[in-house]
């Protein structure tokens, strides 16, 4: 049987408890440990693919297609965790099982509540997560703050999941925030005794607390929040800002966070190896020899967690490329063709993300049509890819009025459209085309280089694709096609003849870039970018 750890918020919201989860999975795995990692979140969506970007950041999406919160992207990209369906976990995924069990009579006779039925499914819901596969922790993380209406059937039944599988198997941790006080000079702790005294009040006493902190935590402070919430002084570990997120890790282990959860859950001590992670990871991303300026054109920009999985991914390609990577973030709303050299002539490379809906769809095909003139190196991901098909059928083919049917149903070049499969699906949660699909790429395309293979495979989430009817014209005036879905004929990839890297994707790669193994896409975008940035 797996350990478990539970990872609540405490004080305020945004303090990193994703990232706190994935490093502590990152620590328990370099002792040898095989962890797995779960996100529970109270809003009564069954998950956040209906959301925008605008409520919670980020849709990300798994191998096999679930729809789900930013978090589980860290996740992967921290560990090696088996990340799927059952890692996350909302409350309206909870109650919607609960419901429909209750109409096929499976609790005929009784009364349906909270406790115990919901409390029943979360705690089924933590179990499942490692059924079947070898794991020696769970991570959980219960999203949300202490203290939030919504959160309290979670917080019941990990209080419960203790007395159910044993005292030596549970671990609680609470992450706070220990604001500093500038006109009082001081860092202050009240808001953490209070969050703790909360906890307690449900039945839950952590045993471990995380205290993200500005300034460092000053002994008194230590002896305090020991004191006063009832935790050893050694579990009192702080979480400082720091330059990288990928630094956390090794934080968290000088902090020795690492000994106290070992020795509270009784885990075998092994030697911990983090000595790669620091030499390929956070050295060369604290570092870098050079820099390079990309300009990211979404409609999203003014939200740090909408594109969260493409800057990482960014990030990551920089380490592997020894470079700084700058992100410019350009609003395409703002984009016009004729004033558009304004926004990117700085830049020496043009990113265009996924997204959904009529705004600002101009403007990224204008961002298209600049980094294809003017030999600019241009990745677009998804709907970034159905910008650049859409630019080219208009300004290359002459097509005038090419369009995706997404944005204009009668367009009467309909470069981009749906599937027939697609036309009749009414309901929109969870009905796009999801998850991991196969990909054979063309011998000595752009991409063919970067990933130098030739079958892969990469995570999708849209609905719409290019349209084959198109594809003769557009290719006898120089779009190439590097990547094909083969059973079903779709255009995976689309490359440009006489560009100096130009490359766009139906899926995406940003899904699967780890920080110690960039993604080859992302990778030979930024060499591009660096190239150019030579060139001067
Ligand atoms: N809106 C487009 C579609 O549904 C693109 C989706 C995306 O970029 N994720 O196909």
């Amino acid at each position: 049987m797996p350990k478990y750890i539970f990872i609540t918020g405490g004080v305020v919201s945004s303090l990193g408890k994703g990232i706190a989860s994935s490093s502590i999975g990152k620590l328990l795995e370099s002792e040898g440990m095989k962890v797995t990692i779960q996100k529970f979140d109270p809003y009564l969506n069954v998950d956040p693919g209906t959301m925008s970007p605008y409520q919670h950041g980020e849709v990300y999406v798994t191998e096999d297609g679930a729809e789900t919160d930013l978090d589980l992207g860290h996740y992967e990209r921290f560990t090696k965790s088996p990340i799927g369906k059952f890692n996350s976990v909302t409350s309206g995924k909870i109650y919607n099982t609960v419901i429909q069990k209750e109409r096929k009579g499976e609790y005929l006779g009784g009364t349906v509540q909270v406790i115990p039925h919901i409390t029943d499914e979360i705690k089924r819901a933590i179990k499942l997560v490692s059924r079947g596969k070898r794991i020696d922790v769970v991570i959980c993380e219960i999203g949300g703050t202490v203290g939030d209406i919504e959160g309290l059937p979670f917080l019941e039944a990990i209080r419960q999941f203790r007395q159910d599988v044993g005292r030596d198997n549970v671990l609680y941790i609470h992450l706070t925030l220990i604001p500093y006080l500038k006109a009082a000079q001081e860092l202050k702790t009240k808001p953490t005794q209070h969050s703790v005294g909360k906890l307690r009040e449900i039945g839950i006493q952590p045993d471990i607390i995380l205290c993200r902190t500005e300034k460092k935590l000053s002994r008194e402070a230590r002896d305090k929040i020991s004191l006063f919430c009832n935790v050893d002084k050694e579990a009192v570990i702080e979480a400082p800002d720091v330059k990288s997120i990928y630094e956390v890790p090794l934080v968290f282990k000088k902090g020795g966070l690492d000994k106290i959860v070992k020795r509270k859950l009784c885990l075998k001590t092994r030697k911990s190896n983090l000595k790669e992670w620091e030499d390929k990871v956070v050295r060369p991303a604290l570092n870098p020899s050079k820099k390079v300026r990309i300009a990211v054109v979404g409609k999203y920009m003014s939200l740090q967690d909408a594109y969260k999985s493409i800057y990482e991914a960014l990030k990551h390609a920089g380490i592997a490329n020894d470079c700084a990577v700058e992100i410019k973030k350009v609003d395409s709303g703002k984009l016009k063709r004729s004033t558009i050299d304004r926004h990117l002539k700085d830049v020496k490379g043009v990113l265009i993300p996924g997204g959904f809906g009529l705004r600002g769809i101009e403007g990224k095909i204008a961002a298209a049509y600049y980094a294809r003139t003017n030999k600019i190196p241009f990745f677009g991901i998804c709907l970034g890819m159905q910008c650049a098909v859409i630019e080219f059928a208009r300004n290359v083919c002459l097509l005038k009025g090419a369009n995706s049917t997404e944005f204009n149903k009668a367009a009467k070049y309909p470069v981009i459209s749906l599937l027939e499969e697609q036309k009749k699906i009414k309901k929109m949660g969870g009905t796009m085309r999801l998850g991991a699909y196969s990909c054979t790429l063309k011998k000595n395309s752009l991409s063919y280089k970067a990933y130098k293979k030739k079958l892969i495979y990469e995570r999708h989430r849209h609905r719409y694709e290019f349209n084959n009817k198109f594809m003769k014209v557009m290719k006898k005036n120089g779009l190439i096609i590097a990547g094909l879905h083969k059973s079903r004929g779709l255009v995976e990839i689309v490359e440009l003849k006489g560009h100096p890297w130009y490359v766009a994707s139906q899926f995406h790669p940003e899904f699967k870039s780890k920080p110690d193994r960039a993604h080859p896409l992302f990778v030979d975008f930024i060499k591009g970018a660096i190239k150019l940035n030579e060139k001067g």
